[in-house]
């Protein structure tokens, strides 16, 4: 029989988990209640929870600033310890971004900020020098890089404190509603990001009341109600099978599975598979008869790399950090500063070419969303590579 207050998963598996946690912040109704969970190393993972449901608290248990009054948290396979030596090496592998980028950011200057984490855990000064400029780069903030913390704006805030987090160069990078109150651009810049550290082998985990996020984004969801860890599994079983507890948890389902429901009553479209995003569900219900399929076309783009803008006429977009920064250069002339893999795929299956200006570390998930769109839709646009 499992032992309660071991890990289920194995040590390769699991990077983080928890085994009968309470916490309680007075003496009223426990803010977390008996939370059994294991984190699959490597994956996106959406705690997913209306106001007031505990994500905020159990982000702060799995880097060790709360406490469990009863229970155990492992990072892992091992147990967390709160002397300062174990949760200075925990804090330096799992690195938690605060919902408000004001209770995290505490220097004058962005740089200092940035550097404030890998200064207290002894990385050397060069190496500190670089990495702050990898995670400014990475967030976009590269130009803000002597400014007074002072004269940001919120979203820069956040973007700052994200930055601190990364030049942590973390294995777990936990996100407390890393997009609430970013405009739409940055929710897809942030999550794209997210995409990328990912693929590079952070396990990414965030918190958010946002339905369409945790459907689009999500590997695995994990619901939180009232304190309880109340579903644990793919947004896919979460979404469709789970309405009853979607709604207690005061919740609506994501638009594309309502219209993909829809379809199905009104127009007799079969439930499954379940569509993931926009493309699959419109091309799932309006299949491309009889025309040409376009090619959605993956132009590899490196920093140093001389790269020239689509002619006017051909449909393109940008996808990634190393591409942005191509954009934002002025060297790069795109339709699509953000979203565009999703649009380039709906473009290529309604027939339209598209240029991915994609970076290297991004073309897997390219493909695989490529896959899904053929496993979901029926659609199977051709992948052409282009490097340089
Ligand atoms: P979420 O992040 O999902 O919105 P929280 O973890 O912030 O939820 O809150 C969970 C519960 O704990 C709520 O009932 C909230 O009122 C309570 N709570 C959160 N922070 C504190 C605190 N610092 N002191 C007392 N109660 C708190
Ligand atoms: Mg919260």
């Amino acid at each position: 029989m499992q032992n309660k207050t071991e890990p289920v998963l194995s040590k390769t598996d699991s990077i983080l988990s928890a085994r009968g946690l309470w916490f309680s912040y007075n003496d009223e109704k426990p803010a977390l209640s008996d939370i059994n969970l294991d984190i699959p190393k490597g994956k996106k993972i959406v705690f997913l929870g209306p106001n007031g449901s505990g994500k905020s608290t159990l982000f702060l248990h799995l880097n060790g600033v709360n406490k469990p009054d009863k229970g155990e948290v492992y990072f892992e396979g091992e147990t967390v310890r709160y002397d300062a030596k174990s949760l200075a090496s925990l804090r330096s592998q799992v690195s938690l971004v605060f919902q408000n980028p004001d209770d995290q950011i505490f220097s004058a200057t962005v740089e200092e900020d940035v550097a404030f984490g890998p200064m207290n855990s002894g990385v050397p000064h060069d190496e500190i020098e670089r990495r702050v400029d990898e995670a400014l780069g990475l967030v976009g903030l590269s130009e803000m890089r002597e400014r007074p913390t002072q004269q940001l704006s919120f979203g820069q805030r956040k973007r700052v404190a994200l930055a601190g987090a990364l030049a942590m160069k973390p294995k777990v990078l936990v996100m407390d509603e890393p997009t609430a109150g970013l405009d739409p651009q940055m929710v897809h810049e942030l999550l794209e990001l997210a995409d990328e550290l990912n693929q590079s082998g952070t396990t990414v985990i965030i918190s958010t009341h946002d339905v369409e996020t945790a459907y689009e984004w999500a590997d695995d969801i994990l619901a939180l109600h009232m304190g309880k860890l109340v579903f644990s599994g793919s947004p896919e079983k979460f979404f469709e099978q789970e309405d009853h507890l979607l709604h207690q948890m005061g919740l609506t389902p994501p638009l594309v599975l309502s219209l993909n429901r829809s379809l199905h009553q009104l127009a007799g479209t079969p439930l499954q598979p379940y569509p993931r995003s926009l493309a699959e569900a419109t091309h799932k219900a309006f299949p491309l008869k009889g025309r040409k399929m376009g090619r959605l076309i993956l132009r590899c783009v490196d920093e140093d790399v001389n790269i020239s803008s689509p002619a006017p006429h051909e449909r393109s977009g940008i996808y990634g950090t190393a591409a942005r920064r191509l954009a934002q250069a002025g060297k790069l002339d795109v339709h699509y500063l953000f979203h565009a893999l999703e649009s380039g795929l709906m473009e290529a299956a309604g027939g339209q070419d598209f240029i991915l200006y994609t970076d290297s570390s991004l073309l897997k998930l390219a493909e695989e969303k490529a896959k899904r769109l053929e496993k979901n839709a029926g659609v199977s646009v051709q992948i052409v590579h282009e490097t340089h």
